[in-house]
């Protein structure tokens, strides 16, 4: 089967950081023990368990401020996605070294909605729910950021005479979001609009949709938490107009899908690590001869 490489793909600059600054602190001798991860550093299930063999330990689930409360000695890392301030205020209290392996992206979306805060503005921030960078994000000025999913879910906020911005997650998909600004816009003409989906993000949606425009279909290596993985898929079904399937890895490929078809694209969520996607590009190259081993890894 031909196979077009989509690029650029996988890991970003964020978590290709994240990711070395946690295993040089799990190396480092005078680092505190045990290790936590507060969350999932990078949400692919292949990255954490890389993790787990350095000995940090990941703690699993959406609220930071209860995740923390399970911590009480040695050090506490913060994940790419960020963490709010009352988090940082806990770690403290608890006398917890920290570790920030907040992407820098991020920390300027927080460094905005603090400053707009302080300007008094109301701020809807597009997000979705129960990801942890929204949680981080409004926990920077919970008094004045209300997160919407859609415009619609503004609906009944009352923003007549106040000042509005809009703000984005680093990960959102590009088209919908400006669908989203668009009809906010129709409806609230005086909001002030900061897009803060990140370089790494729009780049590999923009060359996942351009580059499957010569694909019958599209496979998405990532992990079903990455929100950004999940994007590409969306990107790929509704802007380029081909069928897209998110993978774990070459155990979830349905032969079914490649029936009939010649050229397939392959790209990879940001947060997931190469070898799993070269195995992917490997299997499908080699295909339909890695079918049968294929088969087997899914029983
Ligand atoms: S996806 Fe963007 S914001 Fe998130 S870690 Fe990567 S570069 Fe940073």
């Amino acid at each position: 089967m031909q196979v077009v490489r989509i690029t650029p793909r996988g890991y970003c600059y964020g978590v290709v950081d994240a990711m070395k600054l946690v295993r040089q602190v799990a190396e480092d001798p005078g680092t505190r023990k045990p290790i936590f991860v507060l969350g999932l550093i990078v949400h692919n299930r292949h990255a954490v368990e890389e993790l787990d063999r350095y000995g940090v330990i990941s703690l699993d689930g959406e609220n930071r401020l209860e995740l923390i409360e399970q911590v009480s000695e040695g050090t506490v890392v913060f994940t790419a996605h960020g963490v709010s301030e009352a988090v940082r205020r806990r770690a403290a209290e608890r006398g917890l070294d920290v570790v920030d392996a907040t992407c820098p992206d991020v920390t300027k979306t927080h460094d905005l909605i603090r400053s707009l805060a302080q300007e008094d503005y109301t701020i809807l921030y597009i997000g979705r729910r129960g990801h942890p960078e929204p949680e981080g994000a409004m926990g920077e000025a919970p008094e004045s950021v209300y997160l919407i999913e859609t415009a619609q879910d503004a609906h009944d906020l009352d923003l007549e005479g106040k000042k509005v911005a809009v703000v984005t997650q680093t990960t959102l998909s590009r088209w919908d979001t400006e669908e989203t600004i668009e009809e906010l816009r129709r409806r609230y003409p005086q909001i002030e609009v900061f897009n803060e989906i990140c370089l790494a993000t729009q780049l590999r949606q923009e060359a996942a949709v351009r580059q499957a425009e010569n694909c019958d279909l599209v496979i998405v290596v990532g992990d079903t938490r990455s929100n950004n993985s999940n994007r590409l898929v969306q990107v790929v079904r509704e802007q380029a107009g081909r069928p897209a399937y998110l993978v774990d890895g070459v155990h979830e490929i349905d032969p079914r899908w490649l029936e009939g078809k010649e050229t397939v694209g392959v790209t990879a969520g940001s947060s997931t690590p190469s070898p799993i996607t070269r195995e992917v590009i490997r299997f499908l190259e080699e295909y339909p001869a890695g079918q049968a081993s294929a088969s087997t890894a899914r029983d």
